[in-house]
């Protein structure tokens, strides 16, 4: 397996256009085709995860916080970015990094966090916005399928847990071709009328145009007429957060213990009461207290998070249970999720992949 594998594995999973804008994912250091065989997984790049990726073999490094963020002005051992930078390169270790993209992803760092903590069926708290547009292709119903297939195959037509969605309207279509044209049905210069269906998709607006470019070799016209228009929907496959409910409601006071031992947390800081029943949980892993909104909007009973600000917990109370339970404890679930999902990936495509995860804590941050 290549380093460029590794690529195509989160593209498919959480692909970086649904990273922020000013984030850095993907490939940190390593060539395209550089030869992976064991992957050390960790939250954070440190001078002990890169001392531990040489002791127990691993070529390729995959994190979720970015070893390179800000834009590197240098790379040198004058500083410590630099210096682990280029100790990677010395000794040919690969770093990939899958951030807020991975944050956005279906069974992402949320998702792995809410199941952590035992809710069931996690949806999105906050499905992608700005994200969506509709194509509309007009084909002849002779090629339908075959369009349709090439632009389901391309991306297009992904619902939640849905694929290949497709609404078809039936209708004729009109065309007359100039002198040097290459008609697909009738003569240059004569009006011709087909009947042809009106296939309509969603589709992603950062895969628009390869859906495009996949689309056209499928259509038997010389010149392909399709819309694409805007949409103002909530894109359903990719969002921030997390929601759903546990089995049963559980006291706020239980639900924080439950919350420290699933999280390998030494404390939690919360408001509201500790006789407060709790049933639908939202979350979101790292800093999300800017959710608190949509999570009661969302009729959430608590939501769980880190980095939480004073002005959060005041504007909390009486209307959510908000717990800040670290940023390493609410992303670090994640960990077994990618190492299991690479398993499976690898041995699907027959190969052989080690994936490990650090025995480090690379958390910071102490409580006494
Ligand atoms: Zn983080």
């Amino acid at each position: 397996m290549k380093l460029q594998d590794i690529e195509q594995f989160f593209e498919t999973w959480a692909p970086r256009w649904t990273a922020w804008e000013r984030d850095n994912v993907g490939i940190q250091i390593g060539r395209r085709s550089h030869r992976v065989r064991r992957v050390l997984l960790a939250l954070d790049v440190t001078p002990e995860i890169i001392d531990e990726a040489i002791k127990r073999n691993a070529d390729t490094i995959v994190t979720h916080h970015p070893l390179l963020y800000r834009p590197a002005k240098s790379l040198s051992d004058g500083d410590m970015v630099g210096s682990m930078a280029l100790l990677l390169a010395e000794r040919k270790i690969a770093l990939f990094s899958a951030h807020t993209n991975l944050d956005a992803a279906p069974e992402g760092v949320s998702f792995a966090l809410a199941r952590a903590l035992g809710v069931q069926s996690p949806k999105f708290l906050a499905p992608a916005t700005d994200s969506l547009v509709k194509l509309a292709v007009f084909v002849p119903e002779s090629h339908a399928e075959k369009v349709a297939k090439a632009m389901a195959d391309a991306g297009a037509g992904i619902i939640g847990e849905y694929s290949s969605c497709s609404f078809r309207t039936n209708g004729k279509g009109t065309f007359r071709g100039s002198a040097a044209s290459r008609p697909y049905a009738g003569a240059p210069m004569d009006l011709e009328e087909v009947e042809e269906v009106r296939i309509e998709m969603l589709a992603p607006r950062a895969r628009v145009n390869s859906i495009v470019r996949a689309m056209k070799p499928a259509h038997p016209y010389e010149e392909v007429a399709y819309d694409v228009m805007t949409l103002e929907n909530t894109n359903p496959n990719f969002g921030m957060g997390a929601i759903g409910s546990l089995k049963k409601p559980v006291k706020l006071s239980s639900f924080l213990a439950l919350t420290k031992k699933a999280l390998r947390a030494e404390t939690v800081r919360y408001a509201g009461s500790l006789g407060q029943s709790i049933r639908t949980i939202a979350v979101c892993s790292g800093s999300g207290s800017d959710l608190l909104e949509v999570a009661i909007e969302a009729g959430a009973d608590v939501l769980v998070t880190a980095d939480v600000r004073y002005h959060a917990y005041h504007s909390a109370i009486g209307r959510i249970a908000l717990v800040d339970a670290g940023h390493w404890e609410t992303e670090q679930a994640i960990l077994p999720v990618i190492a299991r999902r690479l398993h499976e990936w690898s041995s699907a495509r027959d190969e052989s992949l080690d994936v490990i995860i650090t025995k480090h804590i690379t958390n910071p941050i102490h409580s006494i």
